[in-house]
């Protein structure tokens, strides 16, 4: 098909990739009112769990999208939601290290959910309904072939992968969202900065009765470390089906076909493999489907280019151990979504998009070390720490990172990336830490306040910020919640530590984000509209506004 004949249409976001962080990103951008295109070649969503770990921070974002509850409620369907991680020769063998006895260890009072396990393929069309729901348009067997860009607009040809028709997309921005082997990252010239490929792994689906051998242990994931395969399983709750990724072949760790896992499997050798795992020579068991898969861990030197954005394993790819790849992809979607909807919306200048790679391209660089550091260490130990960062706390990588850019004012560019969660008090760039209030008669979460529009918290003395924000949010045309939290009109504070947490006077405010981050402080000034609207001006990049 010629181009004179290709229909054209206009989308304000075209999105590559209708896998887990295209959906998010689509969903997103749909609840701040943009309704986005995005397409992708496969039929429908996840056919695999892949996915299944996922952080307490996008449990949050779940949470703000309306999707915890059932989400919790499937995953208990499948799993032990807050199962350990441990290591074992095999599964009927013995026990060699517990890296975590309880998913949720260590989240307590610092967050209103919590970690979960859930797969992948449980989400999606979760993502999927709530996303159509609000207007986003999802196209199945439907492939983004070529696209160029100028100054105003990004031209895109998608074909329609039965039919072969193909259409132009022209739009005002476009993520690619499209995995680790990004055609749109690829096009740009932008290039994988890191460790490299790490092995040629498989994922070998099967169905066997390995209750047995659980021995009434809750774990999520299963670490097999055995003279024969390195690896890890993922089991449902009966114990009757899951998957076994593995990494590594043999004892000899030094050796190229050692991580050359896929070459030459066949279903002989899966069975043999499989049954080496679970330490029971003989066990009848099918096997469903084996996939092989890369892993590595690298970041892209760039997360955009003009008015294309890299999100998710396009923009980053890490060995699942730790679980941060899915993770970590949710979080770009959500950093990026906010922005282009109030750019596209009008409400914010361009130069807004920057802080996206400014913001997330450290938090990528930094999870790509800390999922490295987890498959050096778990998986290959013989291989050395040469290059391997400090491993960090699970919590820190979740809810301790600090953005820096001309979205946040404040704070100083010695501010470490991350820190524990305590000590962050609601510093300029960190996540809003959560505190519980109380709002007619329920119990809510400081977070629950967030996720449309810049939100202003204030102490119980800081009532006349309400009109400092009318004066702002009116000067701009840009919406700002404001709550007072304590005193006699604000929302209880009802364990007593909104202050403490937010490091806040009586009479100071906090404006946060609609992500989720604190964006600008007045610790305890008196309430002045203007500050706070030159503020906001600056954040949202409006020049002379
Ligand atoms: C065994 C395993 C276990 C894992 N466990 C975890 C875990 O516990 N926690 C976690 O957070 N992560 C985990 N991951 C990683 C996680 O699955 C990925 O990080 C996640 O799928 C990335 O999502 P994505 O949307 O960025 O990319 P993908 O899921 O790769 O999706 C990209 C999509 O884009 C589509 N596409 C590509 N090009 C085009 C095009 N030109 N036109 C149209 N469509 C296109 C593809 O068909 C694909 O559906 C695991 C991965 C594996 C393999």
């Amino acid at each position: 098909m010629t181009s004179a004949t290709r229909s054209t249409e206009e989308v304000p976001v075209l999105i590559v990739g209708g896998s887990l962080v295209g959906l998010t990103t689509a969903l997103l951008l749909a609840r701040h009112g943009v309704k986005a295109l995005a397409v992708e070649r496969h039929s429908g969503t996840a056919i695999h769990p892949r996915a299944g770990h996922f952080q307490i921070r996008t449990i949050e974002i779940l949470r703000e999208m309306g999707l915890e509850d059932e989400g919790r409620r499937k995953a208990r369907e499948t799993y032990d939601p807050e199962g350990g991680i441990i290591a074992v020769e095999s599964l009927a063998g013995k026990e060699v290290a517990r890296f975590i006895p309880n998913l949720n260890v260590g989240v307590d009072h610092r967050s209103p959910t919590g970690r979960l396990f859930v797969d992948q393929d449980v989400l999606e069309p979760m993502l999927r309904r709530a996303a159509e729901q609000l207007g986003a348009r999802l196209t199945y067997r439907t492939e983004m072939t070529s696209f160029e860009q100028d100054a105003e607009r990004v031209r895109a040809v998608i074909r329609d992968l039965d039919s072969g028709a193909e259409r132009e997309i022209v739009a005002r921005y476009m993520v690619a969202a499209d995995g680790n082997r990004s055609r749109v990252r690829r096009a740009l010239g932008i290039e994988m900065q890191g460790y490299g490929l790490l092995s040629k792994s498989v994922t070998l689906y099967f169905e066997a009765d390995c209750a047995p051998y659980l021995q009434g242990r809750n774990s999520g994931v299963f670490y097999v470390h055995n003279p024969t395969l390195r690896g890890f399983f993922r089991l449902n709750l009966a114990g009757q089906r899951g998957f076994l990724a593995i990494n590594v072949v043999g004892a000899d760790v030094t050796r190229d076909e050692a991580v050359n896992v896929s070459q030459g499997m066949t279903e002989e050798r899966a069975l043999e493999l499989l049954r080496a795992a679970i330490g029971v020579p003989g066990l009848p068991m099918k096997v469903r489907q084996i996939v092989p898969w890369d892993a590595e861990a690298n970041v892209a030197a760039h997360f955009s280019d003009g008015r294309v954005f890299l999100a998710g394993d396009a923009a980053h790819v890490v060995p699942p151990n730790g679980g941060f790849g899915g993770n970590t992809g949710v979080q770009d979607a959500h950093n990026l979504a906010w922005k282009l909807a109030m750019v596209v919306n009008g409400q914010a200048g361009p130069e807004l998009l920057e802080t996206y790679d400014d913001e997330r391209r450290p938090i990528g660089a930094f999870t790509v070390d800390q999922a490295y550091g987890r498959y050096a260490t778990r998986v290959v130990p013989e291989r050395g720490k040469d290059n391997v960062k400090p491993i960090v706390d699970d919590l820190l990588i979740e809810i301790g990172y600090r953005y820096r850019s001309s979205a946040v004012i404040g704070g100083s560019a010695n501010d470490p990336l991350v820190e524990h969660p305590d000590k962050l008090k609601a510093a300029p760039g960190t996540r809003a830490p959560h505190v519980v209030l109380e709002r007619d008669g329920a119990a809510i979460s400081t977070l629950d306040l967030f996720g449309e529009h810049f939100v202003l918290l204030t102490g119980p003395n800081g009532g006349a910020w309400r009109a400092a924000a009318d004066e702002a949010a009116s000067a701009l045309g840009v919406p700002i919640d404001v709550w007072q939290v304590g005193g006699e009109r604000g929302l209880r504070d009802v364990d007593g530590r909104f202050l403490e947490a937010y490091a806040l006077g009586p009479a100071g405010a906090v404006l946060v984000r609609p992500d989720s981050f604190v964006a600008w402080r007045a610790g305890d000034s008196r309430a002045d509209g203007r500050a706070l609207g030159r503020a906001i001006a600056s954040i949202l990049s409006r020049g002379g506004a």
